[in-house]
């Protein structure tokens, strides 16, 4: 997601209940760390249903702490943001981490639509790695990391208005809401609605509120990717088809005990 204003310390970082909920999603992120089946899943295509179990715990923290911040907020810091609201879902949205990438494809998996998902999101990330290609040279690598093309691309690909693969379009909500990325989970807007629109002109401007993980957790999600041995694409099309195409091969995640 953008973040047309910069990221602030968090004025609740302090109080017990917030710390509390950091305790409690690293002591999850730490139990999906230490399983012994992480370095092998990409051959087995195995997992327990224990990775299910605490990383979804962990995010159901990041829930709480996130409304527990938002409701420190004054009146002038209400935000905006209501079910069914989803200009933002237009986003593209970076950031995205192996145990993210994996909740999300297991949860989607068995859907009877699971192959118009691929393709809409295969297309999707064809658009955004065209966009970023045309910013190369002719045989240099695509752009990584804190590279400022990246970001150029990006809101050149907001300014299509191409809609993410997991809305839906008829009720404006996400479809993958309990296993949405973090990347999803943190930005809320104080302006209306509609200048969460790139069309809006008031779009860069507008004002937003973002509550971030500390650094910790980051780390944490680090460590998690490190031994799963691969790294998906870091932005959510990419991620999802390049998980379910060379790593899965569109066979489902395989749950043991
Ligand atoms: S960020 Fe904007 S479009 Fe998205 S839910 Fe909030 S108000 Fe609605
Ligand atoms: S995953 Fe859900 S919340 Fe995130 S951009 Fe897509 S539809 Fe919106």
């Amino acid at each position: 997601m953008l973040e047309p204003t910069p990221p602030r310390a968090e004025p609740a970082a302090n109080e017990p209940f917030y710390r509390e909920q950091i305790a409690e999603m690293t002591r999850q992120l730490e139990a999906v760390r230490d399983l012994p089946e992480l370095p092998a899943f990409r051959s087995t295509g195995r997992l327990p249903a224990a990775f299910f179990e605490h990383f979804n715990a962990a995010l159901a923290c990041y829930d709480r702490l996130i409304e527990f911040v938002l409701a420190a907020d004054g009146p002038d810091e209400a935000i905006q943001c209501r079910k069914g609201c989803s200009n933002c879902c237009i986003d593209l949205v970076r950031g995205i981490t192996t145990p993210e990438i994996i909740n999300i494809y297991h949860h989607v998996r068995t859907w009877p639509d699971v192959k118009q998902l691929f393709e809409y999101h295969r297309d999707s990330a064809e658009l955004f790695m065209n966009i970023l290609s045309v910013m190369t040279k002719p045989g240099e690598e695509p752009p990584g990391g804190r590279d400022p093309r990246i970001a150029e691309a990006h809101v050149r690909f907001n300014s299509m208005n191409r809609r993410c693969g997991f809305l839906d379009a008829e009720t404006g909500c996400c479809r993958i809401y309990p296993v949405r990325p973090v990347a999803c989970r943190y930005f809320f807007s104080l302006d209306p609605p509609e200048t969460c629109s790139p069309l809006h002109v008031l779009y860069l401007e507008r004002r937003t509120r973002t509550v971030h993980l500390p650094e910790e957790i980051h780390a944490l999600l680090r460590e998690i990717d490190h031994r799963f041995g691969f790294r998906p694409l870091n932005f959510l099309a990419g991620a999802f088809c390049q998980f379910a195409a060379e790593v899965m091969r569109t066979r489902p995640i395989q749950i043991g005990q």
